[in-house]
C-alpha cells in the first residue's frame, strides 16, 4: 500500500528524509495551498504536512475522505481546527521540540542585546556618532534571571544563563522539585520572580492563566533597571502597560519576538517605546529548526500511516 502526503507551506525536505526514503510513501510537495493541484492531491491524501500559513479548516477536512494525518512543523497549532479533525478520526501530530533550542537562542540573543544595547550602538553608528559612554551596558554574570515557564525552553534558557555565571529562579507551578533540582533553579512564586529578578524571560504557552499575566501592576513591582524579554507567545505581557513602564523607565529595556497581534500593527505603542528590541516572531527561524521541526513530524508521520502508531497525537484522547 502507498501513502499520499501532501506538503506545503515550504517544509525543509532534508527533514522529510525519513518518508521520501520510504517506499510506502509518495511525497506531493505542491506550496500553493489555492491551487487546483493541490486540491486534487488532497483527495487521495493519507497524510498533510503544514507549516502555520496553510489553514487546514473543515471545508478542507471533507474534501479529503482519505486523510489519515496532519502534521504540523511546528509548535502551534491554530491554524488547524482540532475539533473538526477529532471528528473524522484525523490524528494531529505537531513538533515542540525541533525548534527549541533556536527559541532559546534567540532569547540568548535579546538578553545579550539588551544588556550590552547592541540595537542602539549600531544605529548611532550609522547616524555618524561614536558615542562610547552613552552606550554603558551592563554584565549578566553575578545577577539574577526569573523565569516565567520552565519547560523546554526556559529550561534550555535556565542552563545557558548559569553559564554566564547568573543565578535562576523559576516561576512555573507545573514544574516539579525534582525538574528544578535537575536544572538548577529555584522553584518560587511569581511575586518572588517580579521583586527579585534584574532579567525576566516568559517562557509559557498562552493560556486562560498566562493571558495579560505580566500587567502594569507587576511591571511596576520589577526591580529598578530590569530588563524584560517574552519569545513565548504575545499576550502573555500588556502590550500597552510593557510601552508605559518603558516610556516612564519602570522597565530599564524590554525584547519582544511575539505580539498580541501579528504582524505588529503600524499604530501600536511600542513601536515608539525606548530600549526596546522588537524581532518579528523569529524564535524558530533558523535552518536547523526548519529541518528539527520537519524530521520530526516525518517520524510521527511514519509512526501512524506504516505503523498505526497515534499515541503522540495532540487529539489522541479524542481518537478513541
Ligand atoms: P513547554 O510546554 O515545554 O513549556 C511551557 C512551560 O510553561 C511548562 O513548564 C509549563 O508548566 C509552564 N506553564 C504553563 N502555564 C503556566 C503558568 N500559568 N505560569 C507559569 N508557567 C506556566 O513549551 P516550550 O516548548 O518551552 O515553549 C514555550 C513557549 O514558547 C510556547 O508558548 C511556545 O509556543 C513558544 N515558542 C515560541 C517560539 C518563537 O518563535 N518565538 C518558538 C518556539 C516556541
Amino acid at each position: 500500500m502507498t501513502f499520499t502526503v501532501l506538503v506545503t507551506d515550504r517544509v525543509s525536505d532534508e527533514g522529510l528524509a525519513p518518508l521520501l526514503d520510504d517506499d510506502r510513501f509518495r511525497i506531493e510537495t505542491i506550496d500553493d495551498s489555492a491551487s487546483d493541484e493541490f486540491e486534487e492531491t488532497l483527495a487521495s491524501a493519507a497524510g498533510l504536512i503544514v507549516r502555520s500559513a496553510t489553514r487546514v479548516h473543515a471545508g478542507m477536512m471533507s474534501r479529503a475522505s482519505g486523510l489519515k494525518v496532519i502534521g504540523r512543523a511546528g509548535v502551534g497549532v491554530d491554524n488547524i481546527d482540532l475539533v473538526a479533525a477529532s471528528k473524522r478520526g484525523i490524528a494531529v501530530f505537531n513538533s515542540p521540540g525541533g525548534n527549541t533550542n533556536a527559541a532559546a537562542e534567540l532569547t540568548m540573543a535579546l538578553m545579550l542585546a539588551l544588556a550590552r544595547r547592541l540595537p542602539e550602538a549600531d544605529r548611532s553608528i550609522r547616524e555618524g556618532r561614536w558615542d562610547r559612554a552613552r552606550l554603558t551596558g551592563i554584565e549578566l554574570k553575578g545577577r539574577t534571571l526569573g523565569l516565567v515557564g520552565a519547560g523546554r525552553i526556559g529550561g534550555e534558557v535556565a542552563q545557558r544563563c548559569q553559564g554566564f555565571g547568573m543565578e535562576v529562579l523559576v516561576y512555573d507551578p507545573y514544574l516539579t522539585e525534582e525538574r528544578a533540582e535537575q536544572l538548577g533553579v529555584r522553584l518560587v512564586s511569581l511575586d518572588h520572580v517580579v521583586e527579585n529578578a534584574d532579567v525576566i524571560s516568559c517562557h509559557v504557552p498562552l493560556t486562560d492563566e498566562t493571558r495579560g499575566l505580566i500587567d502594569a501592576s507587576l511591571l511596576g513591582r520589577m526591580k529598578d533597571r530590569v530588563l524584560v524579554i517574552n519569545a513565548s507567545r504575545g499576550g502573555v505581557i500588556d502590550e500597552a502597560a510593557l510601552a508605559k513602564a518603558l516610556h516612564d523607565g519602570t522597565v530599564a529595556g524590554a525584547a519582544l519576538d511575539v505580539y498580541e497581534r501579528e504582524p505588529l500593527s503600524p499604530e501600536s505603542p511600542l513601536r515608539n517605546a525606548p530600549n526596546l528590541v522588537l524581532t518579528p516572531h523569529l524564535g524558530a527561524s533558523t535552518e536547523e529548526a526548519q529541518v528539527g521541526v520537519a524530521t520530526e513530524v516525518a517520524g510521527y508521520m511514519l509512526a501512524a500511516l506504516g505503523e498505526g502508531d497515534v499515541s503522540a497525537a495532540i487529539n489522541a484522547a479524542e481518537l478513541g
